[in-house]
């Protein structure tokens, strides 16, 4: 049973690192911002409504974040783990999904935080941007987001370590290098 969630600085490799994490551990890789953009790209509504936080670098309310979540943690294919990746990014959040999981029977095995240093990630966001054209990644809406990381997600980080689950890599170095490194805090 690998029930994780992955946390770290906008920029900091974590949606690659989560592909690889959810592969190796064969659990359901559960990113909240993609399910965002996957509902903008089909037209809903929840894309529609996330679409106006997102392009300014704000956190969708947890009206919209929460239910989602929920239902996406009953699916079966979480009966031997999931990985978050985005969630939770509030303390509210972390009250939320403590209930969410509390409800389904689920615990959580370890926070794997990829810490980088926050110069470094925003070069690499304004790289990405000019590659892939992502609508959040203009360079006032990184540093926006960055801020935002600092203020609202930071601070859950303490709490999940007074729990005992956090595991830190270092995600400055390559793909394969971070991936190791994750894979080790993991236990193997
Ligand atoms: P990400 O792909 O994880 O960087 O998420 C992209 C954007 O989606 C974020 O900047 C937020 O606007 C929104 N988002 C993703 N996850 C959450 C969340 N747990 N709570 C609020 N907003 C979120």
């Amino acid at each position: 049973m690998t029930s994780l969630i992955l946390i770290g600085p906008p920029g900091a490799g974590k949606g690659t690192q989560a592909t690889l994490i959810a592969e190796r551990y064969s659990i359901p890789h559960i990113s909240t911002g993609a399910i965002f953009r996957a509902n903008l790209a089909e037209g809903t509504e929840l894309g529609v409504e996330a679409q106006k936080y997102m392009e300014r670098g704000e956190y969708v309310p947890d009206s919209l974040t929460n239910s989602m979540v929920g239902n996406r943690l009953a699916q079966p294919d979480t009966a031997n783990g999931f990985l978050l990746d985005g969630y939770p990014r509030t303390l509210a959040q972390v009250d939320e999904l403590d209930a969410i999981l509390a409800d389904l029977g689920k615990t959580l095995d370890a926070v794997v935080e990829i810490t980088a240093d926050v110069e470094e990630v925003t070069q690499r966001l304004l790289a990405r941007a000019a590659k892939e054209g992502r609508a959040d990644d203009t360079e006032d809406v990184i540093r926006r987001r960055m801020v935002v990381y600092a203020e609202q997600t930071e601070p859950i980080i303490a709490v999940y370590t007074e729990r005992g689950l956090v595991r830190k890599a270092d995600g400055m170095g390559t793909i394969d290098e971070v991936h190791a490194r994750i894979v080790a805090v993991l236990g193997g």
